[in-house]
């Protein structure tokens, strides 16, 4: 049996690698997958595992799609009930936060760990430009710190410039598949090209035609790290949007509060002004910090 990863996927056509052979092919999907339990608007997402048959002219026909460990979805442009997954199988998401130069909202951050912890991807909070911080906002980056690793993410302080913990960062995206996520100019490319020079992410910029006429849509894509591991690059992407999370159980997607909700006098309490809530009262004694409870009251206002 041939098995293969999908590096690349149009929607129409896809590039797979053989996993036995790293041969890389251009392939096709042959007959109908299954349905998938959510509706996207493509059947293969970048990071699939696929089986597939080879012709002999060198198309690998796709066959069959492997179960995905987990993905992440974005809405499609024209539908707008319809959701577009675009990378499956991640081990890491290394979400690039500055503190300074510029500034990272923590709202950023939150909304990507909220993704991270809906659909199960690992975090790892990268904290970029440590050399242009003063002692006093070292300090303030501490606090922050700790309060991500209070409730059980890790971190990590590199500087992509003067490359300091860059090895460390190698090790923590070595052998893995994985995603960078950031605002503009907060480092992602210096990063990823202090990991590896040579990488160059090229922009993959096609012409796709359809029922709709031409337009120019960019793919995200996936490149073989030399130290081992790969990267999924999107183009575009800066970080995880909020799709499909649901007002009651955006708690679920906050260590802290799923820590300490069993101790809530109601089971269907959602935390905002009901008696006896173990939260209102983890935030008041500082059990829980109050920067992230109010993003989560925020949120939750947002949401439906
Ligand atoms: P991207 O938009 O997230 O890809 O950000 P870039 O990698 O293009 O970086 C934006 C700017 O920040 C560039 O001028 C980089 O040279 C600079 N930069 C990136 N990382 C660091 C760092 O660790 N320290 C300093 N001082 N500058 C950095
Ligand atoms: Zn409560």
């Amino acid at each position: 049996m041939n098995e293969a990863i999908v590096l690349k996927s149009t929607g129409s056509w896809y590039l797979v690698k053989d996993i036995n052979s790293g041969k890389v092919y251009d392939a096709r999907i042959r007959g109908k997958f299954k349905k998938e339990k959510i509706r996207s608007t493509n059947p293969l997402a970048v990071g699939d595992r696929v089986h597939f048959e080879l012709e002999d002219n060198d198309v690998a026909w796709i066959t069959k799609i492997n179960l995905r460990k987990n993905y992440i979805i974005r809405k499609s442009v024209n539908l707008s009930k319809e959701t577009h997954i675009i990378a499956s199988n991640i081990d890491l998401a290394c979400i690039i936060f500055t503190l300074k130069y510029p500034q990272t909202s923590l709202g950023f951050l939150n909304r990507c760990l909220i993704t991270c912890e809906a659909y199960q991807i690992p975090a790892l909070i990268v904290f970029n430009k440590i050399d242009l911080l003063s002692e006093a906002e070292l300090t303030e980056l501490q606090e922050i710190e700790e309060i991500y690793l209070n409730i059980g993410y890790n971190t990590l302080r590199i500087s992509a410039l003067t490359k300091a913990s860059i090895e460390e960062l190698k090790n923590r995206v070595k052998d893995k598949t994985s995603v960078f996520l950031g605002h503009s100019g907060s480092g992602k490319s210096s990063t990823i090209n202090a990991l590896q020079e040579d990488l160059n992410l090229k922009t993959a910029t096609i012409s796709n035609y359809n029922e709709k006429g031409k337009h120019t849509t960019t793919f995200a894509q996936m490149y073989e790290w030399d130290f081992g591991g790969n990267i999924i690059d999107i183009p575009g992407i800066k970080e995880f949007e909020l799709v499909d999370i649901h007002k009651e159980e955006l708690q679920d997607y906050f260590p802290e509060i799923l820590r300490y909700k069993p101790y809530c006098k109601y089971n269907n309490c959602l935390h905002i002004n009901e008696p006896q809530c173990a939260i209102i009262e983890s935030v008041k004694n500082g059990k829980i910090s109050e920067k992230r409870y109010s993003h989560y009251l925020k949120l939750i206002q947002e949401l439906n």
